[in-house]
């Protein structure tokens, strides 16, 4: 298993998914409260993107992005019109920390400037500009020197934000829920005062969305819950239910001057296909508000649970099915027994907070089932 060397396996070989379910190749079923980092918005084999990928597939697999094609600028289209405000253009990519490169990119390209702020406990990906961005040392000290200029904040400190963005500032990265970093939703106040600092430095508003956008917090992009508009919005994970793709979409007054940025896979058809069978289905069901509600149900019943039987729950946050459970004990093991025992998948962000990003078309049976064998696991 010539992988293993990056990543430890898990003890579950899975082999197909449907829904809210993987199953591994003896038949054993698990509920996914994962959906492997926020991939699946719809669940696993959504019948509508399986489809999508399959006539595409069928039709033309690939062609370079200097050519239009339907299916490409149909999403260009979607992303534009879907993006919050005046957002009206769309950059593709393979991934989320390729879609904060381009932004960094971006904004330095368009203000003539270096400097970057980012936030403590933020993460923005891995490779070297996105790792120059992300907090923990864990993920940089072995890769250093990063891409340089980079200063960090505390995340919520608007003071220290006011000091920190100056006429030297390219831009503010911020994620309106930080992930990795712990399921910490930030306060409407301090976005909108980042948009007023930002704006007054002339410096871009960043709103790193990979993980809270298509659905995931109760609103297609989180920052329509606090009514912010940022310069550039990062997508990536969900946006196209399973397939690599990011996108980086940005207002005009950045798009005026990207300087020379480039990707051979940029918006390949297939990728393009089914993403907009993603959004599509997102948008006509209203999968977002379905996701604010069943979200909200969850927290309530892992409150209701966490108390019944005196569980050692210190809290339950997050928004929409962004959810970050943190325990009074070590969360690896909760989440191998809830795995082993419980057959049910869930995730980590850091050593005491149990993450759950299921699919955003779960029901309220399945945040019952999550919550009784979580209950069993920690009880
Ligand atoms: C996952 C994630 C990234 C990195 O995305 P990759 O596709 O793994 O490169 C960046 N920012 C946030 C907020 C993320 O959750």
């Amino acid at each position: 298993m010539s992988g293993g060397f990056v990543f430890s396996e898990k003890p579950i070989q899975i082999e197909s998914g449907d829904g809210a379910y993987l199953y591994d190749t003896k038949g054993t079923e698990y509920l996914d409260f994962g959906a492997s980092y926020a991939v699946t918005p719809l669940g696993h084999s959504h019948p509508a993107v399986t489809e999508a990928i399959q006539e595409q597939a069928e039709t033309l697999t690939y062609v370079q992005a200097s050519y239009p094609v339907e299916v490409r600028t149909e999403l260009y289209e979607k992303l534009a019109a879907l993006a919050p405000g005046d957002i009206e253009n769309v950059w593709l990519c393979n991934s989320g920390t390729e879609a904060n490169e381009a932004a960094m990119k971006f904004a330095r390209a368009a203000t003539g400037r270096s400097k970057i702020v980012a936030t403590k406990r933020g993460f923005h990906g891995r490779t070297m500009g996105a790792l120059a961005m992300t907090w923990k040392d864990k993920y940089k000290k072995p890769f250093e020197p990063l891409a340089g200029g980079v200063e960090f904040v505390p995340y919520g400190d608007g003071e220290a934000l006011a000091e920190a963005v100056d006429d030297e500032t390219a831009a503010f990265f911020v994620e309106p829920v930080q992930g990795e970093g712990g399921i910490h939703p930030a306060t409407t106040e301090y976005l909108q005062h980042a948009r007023e600092v930002t704006d007054e430095a002339g410096a871009a508003l960043v709103f790193d969305e990979i993980q809270t956008g298509v659905g995931r917090t109760g609103n297609l992009w989180a920052c329509e819950g606090v009514g912010v508009e940022p310069d550039i919005l990062t997508s990536a994970k969900g946006i196209a239910n399973g397939l690599p793709l990011g996108a980086t979409l940005v207002k005009d007054w950045i798009a005026d001057n990207p300087g020379d940025h480039g990707s051979t896979f940029s918006g390949g058809p297939v990728v393009c296909a089914a993403a907009n069978a993603t959004l599509d289905t997102i948008v006509d069901e209203d999968v977002p508000a379905h996701a604010a509600h069943v979200g909200e149900y969850l927290r309530s019943e892992l409150e209701a649970a966490a108390e019944t039987h005196d569980l050692p729950v210190r809290e339950v946050r997050g928004s929409g099915l962004m959810i970050g459970i943190q325990i009074k004990r070590g969360a690896n093991r909760v989440l191998k027994n809830l795995a082993l025992s419980e057959q049910v998948l869930a995730l980590p962000a850091g050593r005491t907070v149990v993450r759950l990003l299921p699919p955003l078309t779960i029901d309220e049976s399945h945040a019952d089932q999550f919550v009784e064998s979580f209950a069993e696991v920690l009880g």
